[in-house]
């Protein structure tokens, strides 16, 4: 209020100065400014002297708020604490409805605290969700970003070479203009040098004086001619070149032009084909998972040994390799001179690198199923020398093969399930040898003097007469297995010295029983490791040797019978043809799970056994549980969907298989 008065005061005496003229008042200003001055001060001494009354006012207020609200605070301390004191020595002035309440106000405390805490927390995991999936967005931008940061300094380089190559064919045009001008004015030479000489034989003519130094100069003209014919000759020969060189700088233009637009089109294709790879990588896996699924039948797994010494040592015709594998389901065999031939697919192919990890990796699930009830069978067919030993026992050193792997994955199954299940597991082991059975875990005396009997017992098939030991571990199981092959018959034929010409069938028979729901299983763990198949006629064998080929002969073909029957859907599959089939009655068909392996040499000298033994083996692949014969064309399919896939795959530089396994 005290300034807006003066701010009148001002007004007014401005107004009063106008109206009364400025001149008389002229000699007045200094006086009344300074009048002003003092009075402009003294208001301000006044109003800080009020502002410090009002400050001092305002302190004693904020003072006697405080101490109000201090004396407030005690007496409801005082307050609670005559309650908390009250329910302390139980007195009956609290009654049970404040009790209540207080209960309450307490409880919804809490619950609004403990959702508070719920909240928080679930913000929390949003955020780190958040951030996990930023760093994920972050990573694709950065591949994204170095993927056309690489395309982009490809097109650069590109463009670089045009410019440079455009550069060079500029300076060739120049060099061969320039050299056109050159042989032109050389060409003015000779002319004028003709024209000349022509003028000088005129004059020869006409008078005949100075006929001598006339002759010379004509020799030295000539001479001068011929050096002057003789530079058109280089230069045009340099023109050749250059024009050449001109003509090679166009054809690099257009190639250099092609691989531009070549950049272009690839560039644009690459989200399509990025999209198309994702798709089929997917479509893929399904269908996997599918023919997984639809294994009713006989899986054939096909492994094809690496070359041996013996088979690189043959006369060149024979020593060349014949096999190939365009991928994980497919072998080619060929003639040894160009690549392709003929294809065979199977449920997997194992090539010469592969290891017996990789090959036991695929195999292993089967022994669980054994452990559960199953028949499991699994057996080796192909020629003598082509790695069934190896494969289903190992070389005998530390490379061991399937047997050893199955029944350490079994035993140690065993072992951790104990207390949920219970299993005993009992051993047999025969060998076939000219149709005859002979126990192998009896020593050879007590063995020749047995009847033995196969038989078909609750669809199972037992030996009578061989002896069954109880396995409790896989030590025993291996010492078990050590003692059958030391009574095993064996024989030296030309394939293979060490080879054997008979069966081995050996069976572990797994009793389950679950501790929890008293249920108690049955299943078969069947490896059997078959003879030779080779034909007789190779192996030069005679009397004896020649009668058990002829044996061995007999029993595979009524396999392949059996194999036949059961691909093509019989209803009579001839078992009880041959004493093989016989015993793998229970093994093959029906609810077994069989898995076959065909062992395959790579040498083109073994090339007829492998197509042979090949052939068996499509036919097996074909075997299917008969309420399920529906399904194998579809498997089939899809089989081969999996195939054109991981090709398509290849063809765009994606290895399927690799990534494959890397998820694995
Ligand atoms: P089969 O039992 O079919 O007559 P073997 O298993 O005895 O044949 O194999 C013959 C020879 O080839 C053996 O010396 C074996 O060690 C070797 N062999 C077989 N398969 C392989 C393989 N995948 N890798 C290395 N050596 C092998
Ligand atoms: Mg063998």
């Amino acid at each position: 209020e005290e300034k807006k008065k003066r701010a009148e005061e001002e007004a007014e005496r401005e107004r009063k100065k106008a109206e009364g003229g400025e001149e008389e008042e002229e000699e007045d200003e200094t006086l009344i400014f300074m009048k002003r001055e003092g009075e402009k001060k003294k208001l301000e001494e006044e109003e800080d002297a009020k502002d410090k009354v009002l400050e001092g006012e305002l302190d004693g207020i904020a003072e006697a708020n405080k101490k109000r609200r201090e004396e407030r605070e005690t007496e409801i301390r005082l307050k609670l604490s005559t309650i908390v004191e009250k329910i302390d020595t139980g007195d009956t002035d609290i009654t049970d409805y404040d009790l209540e309440k207080l209960r309450k106000k307490i409880e919804e405390e809490k619950e609004r605290r403990l959702e508070a805490i719920e909240s928080e927390k679930r913000a929390q995991k949003r955020l780190e969700e958040c951030e996990e999936a930023l760093v994920e967005i972050n990573k694709e931008i950065e591949a994204m970003v170095n993927d056309t940061a690489e395309k982009n300094a490809e097109m650069q380089d590109q463009k670089e070479k045009l410019s440079s190559l455009e550069a060079e064919l500029k300076t060739l045009t120049e060099a061969a203009e320039n050299v056109e001008a050159q042989v032109n004015d050389l060409q003015k030479e000779i002319k004028q040098l003709e024209d000349s000489k022509a003028h000088k034989l005129e004059q020869e003519e006409k008078g005949k004086e100075d006929e001598v130094s006339l002759a010379a100069q004509n020799t030295k003209k000539k001479e001068e001619i011929e050096k002057v014919k003789k530079a058109i000759g280089k230069y045009e020969k340099k023109l050749g070149a250059i024009l050449q060189i001109q003509k090679d700088t166009e054809v690099l233009k257009t190639q250099s032009e092609k691989l531009n637009n070549n950049i272009q089109d690839s560039e644009a294709s690459i989200p399509f084909m990025t999209s198309l790879i994702a798709n089929e990588a997917v479509q893929r896996k399904a269908y996997y998972n599918k023919i997984q699924d639809m294994k009713g039948k006989i899986r054939v797994f096909c492994r094809c040994r690496p070359m041996n010494s013996t088979e690189r040592s043959k006369p060149p015709e024979e020593a060349g390799n014949c096999v190939a594998f365009p991928d994980k389901f497919s072998l080619q065999v060929g003639d040894g001179t160009r690549p392709g031939g003929k294809r065979y697919t199977f449920d997997r192919t194992f090539n010469p690198d592969s290891s017996q990890d990789e090959v036991f990796e695929d195999t292993q699930l089967l022994v669980q199923s054994a452990l559960d009830g199953y028949n499991v069978c699994i057996f080796a067919y192909g020629q003598t020398g082509s790695g069934k030993t190896y494969t289903m026992m190992g070389d005998g050193k530390s490379k061991n093969g399937i047997t050893p792997r199955a029944l350490e994955t079994l035993f140690n199954t065993v072992e951790e399930g104990k207390g949920r299940f219970e299993y005993s597991v009992d051993m047999w082991m025969v060998e076939l040898y000219n149709d005859n059975l002979r126990d192998l875990l009896v020593p050879e005396k007590e063995a020749s003097g047995k009847k033995y009997e196969i038989k078909q017992v609750d669809g199972r098939t037992v030996v009578l007469g061989a002896k069954t030991v109880p396995i409790h571990n896989y030590d025993g199981a291996m010492k078990a297995i050590e003692l059958g092959e030391s009574h095993r018959k064996t024989a030296k034929t030309e394939m293979n010295d060490a080879s054997s010409r008979s069966h081995l069938v050996m069976c572990f028979v797994i009793h389950g029983k679950d501790l929890t729901t008293k249920k108690e299983t049955i299943g078969k763990l069947n490896l059997i490791d078959l003879a030779g198949s080779e034909r007789a006629g190779k192996t030069k064998a005679e009397g004896e040797r020649m009668k058990e080929a002829q044996s061995i002969n007999l029993s595979l073909s009524a396999l392949g019978a059996v194999i036949s029957a059961l691909s093509s859907g019989k209803p009579y599959v001839p078992y009880r043809q041959n004493k093989l089939t016989y015993l793998m009655m229970d093994s093959i068909g029906g609810t077994a799970k069989t898995l076959m392996f065909v062992m395959v040499s790579p040498s083109l000298y073994n090339r007829d056994e492998t197509l042979n033994s090949l052939t068996y083996a499509q036919r097996a692949k074909k075997v299917t549980n008969s309420s399920k014969k529906s399904a194998v064309t579809s498997a089939d399919a899809l089989q081969k969907m999996l195939i054109k896939v991981t090709e398509k795959g290849k063809e765009l530089g994606i290895d399927l298989e690799a990534e494959e396994e890397a998820e694995k």
